[in-house]
């Protein structure tokens, strides 16, 4: 049997080399966007190219509505999902707090965290197998920005992944015996058009030189590493952080 993924924010950067990778993997996938049509259609035909089922839906993941309709959508296309990968996030540019409004926070936190939120609910409904489901994996794509804090970049963004981290963990525990596994990849310095709606497309090769390894990481290196956490091999780990950031 095929398993059924959803990957959020999957038409670029970490969350499509995913959907390829599951692809390639043997699952098949929904690929969420917001905004890129063109490239989640394009990543949508790659994906079918390696034997998925494939469907794309564009959803604000941020809003309850846009979450519950992509998941009915999910259910009448391909059926109940197996795994979700909650991957969407945003960040804005670089700035101090003191410089900060609340339309800003507001909008790094509903994107980066009351998502997460909205998507493990609805996953669990159909997962869980106190609601007849047949269990399930969960990953939070989070930050190594948890536990550096950004200072001087973008704080806020920094704290909304802090938040996953402890969604990640408190969730663990809740649905650990329900047959739902649930764990973060935080990855950090990722060669993705990301830095460049923080203002500083170049950040990567600006910090590589601080990086252990000695470079920026791939979306493929963090794509594997959701990969394996998803799959039965990672059965007995639940609520663990792998960190993807080169020893930084
Ligand atoms: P990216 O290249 O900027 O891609 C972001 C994706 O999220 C896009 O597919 C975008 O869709 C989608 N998206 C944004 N807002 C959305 C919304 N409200 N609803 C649905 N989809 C939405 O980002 P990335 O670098 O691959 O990052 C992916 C994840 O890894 C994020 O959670 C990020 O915080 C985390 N991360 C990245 C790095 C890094 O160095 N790149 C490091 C640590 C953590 P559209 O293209 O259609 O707008």
């Amino acid at each position: 049997m095929r398993r059924i993924a959803l990957i959020t924010g999957s038409s670029r950067g970490i969350g499509a080399a995913t959907a390829l990778r599951l692809a390639e993997d043997g699952y098949d996938i929904c690929i969420n966007y917001l905004k890129n049509t063109n490239a989640a259609q394009q990543l949508a035909m790659e994906a079918k190219s390696k034997g998925a089922k494939t469907i794309v839906t564009k959803a604000d993941v941020s809003k309850e509505d846009g979450v519950e309709e992509m998941f009915e959508h999910i259910d009448n296309e391909l059926g109940a999902i197996d795994c979700l990968v909650n991957n969407a996030g945003i960040l804005f540019h670089q700035m101090r707090v003191e410089d900060m409004t609340a339309a800003r926070i507001n909008r790094i936190l509903s994107t980066n965290v009351t998502s997460y939120f909205l998507c493990c609910r609805e996953a669990i409904k159909r997962m869980s197998n106190k609601h007849g489901g047949k269990g399930g994996s969960i990953v939070n794509v989070s930050s190594a920005a948890s536990r550096t804090g950004a200072g001087g970049e973008y704080v806020d963004y920094a704290s909304s992944k802090g938040a996953i981290d402890t969604l990640t963990k408190g969730l663990a525990i809740e649905v650990a015996n329900e047959g739902i596994r649930v764990n973060c990849v935080r990855p950090g310095y990722i060669y993705t058009d990301m830095h460049k709606d923080g203002g500083e497309p170049n950040r990567v090769d600006r910090i590589k030189e601080q990086i252990p390894l000695g470079r920026g990481g791939s979306a493929e290196e963090v794509a594997a590493a959701i990969a394996w956490l998803l799959s039965d091999e990672a059965s007995y780990s639940t609520g663990i952080f792998l960190d993807v950031s080169g020893g930084k």
